[in-house]
């Protein structure tokens, strides 16, 4: 693969959660710095490079974007089977895809080899302000680090539209991704 190309190591990191969460705004921002407020869903399984330098190292992460799951299921789970760590997003403004979660760790956790690294993200923090005055229900931060406990799993709030604690999440996951080798 890259990686051996390179000479970096390479670390395979699965997308996961909901439709519409931000999955691939988040790689978009984290890949290109760009923000497209109307961005069409993907089918199948989309894939991004990035390299970060990682306590020094540089780092190659290969990122896959599983979005559709719901038709492409089993083409979802080949992706879970041999991922490095896994970015499990959902909206803070929507309360039924962290309700989801459980579903989203049941699966990851069932199908992949090891105990990968998970993390947690709270997406579209930008809107829960907006959200709250329109009476939306919103997920509480303090949900969202209570639920990544239960699981052993790392969390954080992201905003794909602002970039706010896109990068932050990576890297974080990356450090302990490092950390299992
Ligand atoms: P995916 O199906 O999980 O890949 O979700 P998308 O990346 O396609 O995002 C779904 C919708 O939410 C799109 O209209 C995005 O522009 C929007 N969106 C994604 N992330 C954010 C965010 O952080 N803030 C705001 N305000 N909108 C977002």
């Amino acid at each position: 693969d890259l990686g051996y190309m390179t000479s970096e190591k390479a670390y395979r990191v699965v997308l996961a959660g909901d439709a519409a969460v931000g999955k691939s705004s988040f790689l978009l921002r984290l890949c290109k710095n760009e923000f497209r407020g109307n961005s069409s869903a993907t089918l199948g399984v989309d894939f991004q490079m990035k390299t970060l330098v990682v306590d020094g190292e540089p780092t190659l992460l290969q990122l896959w974007d599983t979005a559709g799951q719901e038709r492409f299921r089993s083409i979802a789970k080949s992706y879970f089977r041999r991922a490095d760590g896994v970015l499990l997003l959902y909206d803070v403004t929507c309360e039924q895809s962290f309700l989801n979660v459980r579903e989203w760790v049941d699966m990851i956790e069932d199908v992949s080899q090891d105990d990968i690294p998970i993390m947690l993200v709270g997406n579209k923090c930008d809107l829960r302000e907006q959200a709250l005055q329109d009476s939306v229900t919103c997920v509480p931060t303090s949900f969202g680090e209570k639920l990544a406990m239960t699981y052993n799993a790392l969390f954080c709030e992201t905003s794909a539209k602002d970039g706010s604690n896109v990068i932050e999440a990576v890297l974080h996951l990356a450090r302990e991704m490092t950390k299992q080798v």
